[in-house]
């Protein structure tokens, strides 16, 4: 059956692997956006012909309007953040994969959920900064949320028997450890952004790249997964498996645990959220156990990858906490991959806002999160 897709953040890691996985089923795509690659957007605009196409980056914009103004029948321009939430709601698609990066997601995940759609969300970062809002609006819209992110597409594929799923008591959620696994924080002072950019087992985008390095990816998916299958976070427990072959498990009641594995390829998540429940063919290639060797187990060092214990104190004290977290990671890696701040000054920023923003409980409108996010980035600048 074909489907009709909206794909938010077209032209990034998440974006482009998901348009590998479009290609391959043959589904439609009625939107695509992108911040500033306007170069591979046209490429995506020639390839998939999008009814309408969102550009935020103004200059991207322009040379994108340039562009189409030569074409025989373009699709309709939306420019701004504006632009990406407008598109996230119109109608034509049955589904959203958001897959842009950072809180610039959070608005086009809500507008596509009150738009009736089904949301596969790779933004994870709309789950850490809005999951109350996304969850609730979820359930008032009768949509479902299909998560993308590895991890929690293994704990949502462990969970399709809904006798079982009654019965989930805790989840384990697997971490790969990052390039920087076993390091002491002696070592890790003068660590550039390219040693950081140097992640063993996957291929992403910058920022998730880093958040990889200093586990603050671990952070985000362990609030992710609190959301998403509604278990409290000490009910999720992190195990570093250096292989990225086992994506997470479950323990149900009788202390059965299930497992999924494969490849470390984004496409199988991806293809699992725009397929499901349905599984079909995909693009990623098969595990080969003949030549896998031993898969290791280990527990992560929250003491020197501090991210980690922020996340979790952020998660417990709840409310405008994990924003706080959040805005000041995003703030702090964007200074770190200009060479501005050391990696460790991540954690400090991101115990700094946890301590910071600790009253901040109880709950919260769209607006206290941008607010929010906004203080917190200042909060950073200002500590430099
Ligand atoms: P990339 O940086 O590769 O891509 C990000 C995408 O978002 C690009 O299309 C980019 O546009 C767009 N974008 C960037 N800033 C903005 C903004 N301010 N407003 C609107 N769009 C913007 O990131 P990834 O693909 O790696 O990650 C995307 C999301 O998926 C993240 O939340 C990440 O945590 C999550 N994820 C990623 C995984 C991976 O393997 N990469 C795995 C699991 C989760 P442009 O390039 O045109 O500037
Ligand atoms: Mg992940």
């Amino acid at each position: 059956m074909t489907k009709r897709i909206t794909l938010l953040g077209s032209t990034g890691s998440i974006g482009t692997q998901s348009l590998d996985v479009i290609r391959a089923q043959g589904y439609e795509v009625f939107g695509l956006s992108a911040n500033r690659n306007a170069d591979l957007l046209l490429r995506q605009i020639a390839e998939f012909h999008p009814k309408v196409v969102a550009v935020t980056d103004p200059a991207a914009a322009a040379r994108v309007k340039s562009e189409l103004d030569g074409m025989a029948s373009p699709p309709r321009l939306l420019e701004g953040p504006q632009g990406l939430t407008e598109l996230a709601a119109m109608p034509g698609a049955e589904i959203l994969l958001n897959a842009v990066v950072g809180i610039a997601g959070l608005a086009s995940s809500l507008a596509a959920v009150e738009s009736g759609k089904d949301l596969a969300l790779a933004n994870k970062e709309s789950l850490v900064t809005g999951g109350a809002l996304v969850t609730e609006a979820v359930r008032r819209k009768g949509v479902h949320l299909l998560p993308v992110d590895s991890e929690h597409s293994a704990i949502f594929q462990c969970l399709q028997d809904p006798h079982s799923a009654k019965k989930l008591t805790k989840i384990l959620l697997t971490a790969s450890g990052g390039p920087f696994f076993g390091k002491t924080a002696e070592e890790l002072k003068n660590v550039t952004a390219a040693d950081a950019l140097h992640h063993p087992n996957w291929s992403m985008g910058s920022k998730i790249t880093i958040d990889s390095a200093s586990l603050m990816n671990k952070g985000l998916e362990l609030i992710e997964a609190v959301w998403l299958f509604g278990l409290p976070a000490e009910k999720v427990q992190i195990i570093v498996q250096r292989q990225s072959i086992i994506h997470s498990m479950v323990q149900f009641a009788d202390h059965s645990i299930l497992a999924q594995l494969g490849v470390p390829d984004m496409r199988i998540p991806i293809q699992y959220a725009l397929t499901w429940p349905d599984r079909v063919e995909g693009p990623a290639p098969e595990l080969d156990f003949a030549t896998l060797g031993t898969l290791t187990f280990d527990l992560p060092d929250e003491e020197t990858f501090c991210c980690l214990a922020a996340a979790k104190r952020a998660i417990a004290l709840g409310g405008l906490v994990p924003t706080a977290v959040n805005g000041a990671n995003e703030k702090a890696v964007e200074l770190f991959l200009k060479g501005k701040i050391g990696f460790l000054d991540i954690g400090r920023f991101a115990q700094m806002a946890v301590d910071r923003f600790a009253d901040a409980t109880g709950s919260f409108t769209l607006e206290d999160v941008f607010a929010c996010d906004a203080q917190a980035r200042r909060m950073v600048e200002e500590s430099v």
